[in-house]
């Protein structure tokens, strides 16, 4: 048993309380002080599979486990190496602005990769050429700014939430090259001079970085716009990955965006992934680099195989990031009755992985035969074609499936 029977089939049901004890009877009742609301949400940390074995570091974390920044303006928070310290590719934060709420003028020494969730923002940028960039962007869209190109976020009227992603799992979103930090550490003098006006014109400055603030709802975007003699940005920091076709498989759909249909997202590539109820992701590895992901509807719990008889099992649930190291082989199951969406981030040009079930299909079969000791009916149910999402008719890993 996984003790996902025993979470709550409906309100009038209370859950009874899940304990770490195998269908087998390994285990025993934990009568100690203990934490039921995270059992309850961790049945398959709380109850491994008795394929899980070895030593795998932690791979999870939850948004809802880290500290919130509350600005007039808005809100945000992050996971670092700090939060979760295997995770060195790549560091996330969690944003949101309100109307009219400002991430201010700043830069930053990486590249940042951002997914809209909520609402709707407006994005600035300048490039080294003096080239511009300004858009708005809702719900399923991306942008990706350069390193060191500087830009702006402000939400527009009905305000906004995002994930902001990184390609260094050090960085900080609140140790950033503010323009308001650089005015306060500089002399009035050097301002006056660098910018030829008398000093008082810089009386009333922040002292200090101002990082959020609440501004004004900007109109609309034609009001903005500012004419650069050198043109606009020659390569778009603006993508809309929802509207893009995805691959539709039985059980799911995946979207890919790297350097291929989005240039300028030089540093980073990433897959958004739709499981329905009773499907999984299939067994799959990534030989490219680690993966970070960000869990953004529904429940679903991943294994991940590190080799040398190491493996384990994590759940997760909306707002949680998950990682996996490079190469380490891994599968996705929707736990829920929802269906399960997620992000796979990549510190890369390109989004790579290998499938489990196409490498074996395109191996002489007598050899994967002999390997494993299997079949006929594996070895013909092995499929050519990359079918990243599956779903085995009859067979389901949620509370529905009365296993
Ligand atoms: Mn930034
Ligand atoms: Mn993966």
């Amino acid at each position: 048993m996984n003790g996902l029977d025993k979470l709550p089939r409906s309100p009038s049901s209370p859950p009874s309380i899940p304990q770490p004890i195998r269908s087998d009877g390994a285990g025993g009742v934990d009568k100690g002080p203990r934490d039921v609301m995270r059992d309850l949400q961790n049945p398959d940390m709380l109850v491994p599979p008795a394929t899980d074995a070895g030593l795998v570091p932690n791979l999870r974390y939850s948004f809802s486990d880290t500290s919130m920044h509350l600005n007039q303006g808005g809100w945000s928070r992050e996971i670092t190496v700090r939060e979760l310290p295997i995770a060195t590719t790549l560091a996330g934060v969690n944003m949101s602005l309100t109307p009219g709420g400002v991430r201010e003028l700043h830069w930053h020494q990486q590249a940042e990769w951002s997914y809209m969730l909520l609402g709707h923002a407006r994005i600035t940028a300048v490039d080294q050429n003096g080239r511009n960039f300004i858009a708005d962007v809702g719900p399923g869209d991306l942008w990706y700014f350069p390193p060191g190109i500087p830009h702006s976020i402000q939400g527009l009227q009905d305000g906004c939430e995002f994930l902001l992603v990184f390609d260094d799992g050090h960085f900080s979103d609140l140790n950033t090259f503010s323009i308001s930090d650089w005015f306060a550490h500089t002399p009035r003098e050097v301002l006056s001079a660098n910018f030829g006006v008398p000093e008082d014109a810089f009386q009333h400055l922040p002292s200090g970085q101002v990082y959020i603030y609440q501004g004004k709802v900007p109109g609309p975007i034609d009001t903005q716009k500012v004419q650069s003699p050198y043109g606009t940005v020659p390569q778009s920091f603006k993508h809309s990955l929802l509207a893009q076709p995805p691959l539709q498989i039985p059980g799911g759909s995946v979207r890919i965006v790297d350097s291929t249909n989005f240039p300028v997202s030089k540093t980073i590539a990433a897959a958004l992934v739709e499981i329905q109820p009773g499907a999984m992701r299939e067994m799959h590895w990534h030989p490219n680099n680690d993966e970070w992901q960000y869990y953004l509807t529904g429940q679903g719990r991943m294994t991940v195989f590190a080799a040398s008889g190491a493996a384990r099992t994590f759940d997760y649930r909306a707002g949680d990031v998950g990682y996996v190291p490079f190469a380490f082989g891994h599968y996705v199951q929707n736990t829920g009755t929802e269906t399960l969406w997620y992000l796979e981030v990549f510190k890369s040009d390109r989004f790579q992985d290998v499938s489990l079930n196409q490498w074996m299909a395109l191996s002489p079969t007598e050899l994967v035969r002999s390997n494993l000791n299997v079949g006929p009916e594996l070895l013909r149910a092995l499929r050519k074609e990359k079918w990243p999402v599956v779903q085995y008719p009859g067979f389901a890993y949620g509370p529905k499936s009365g296993r």
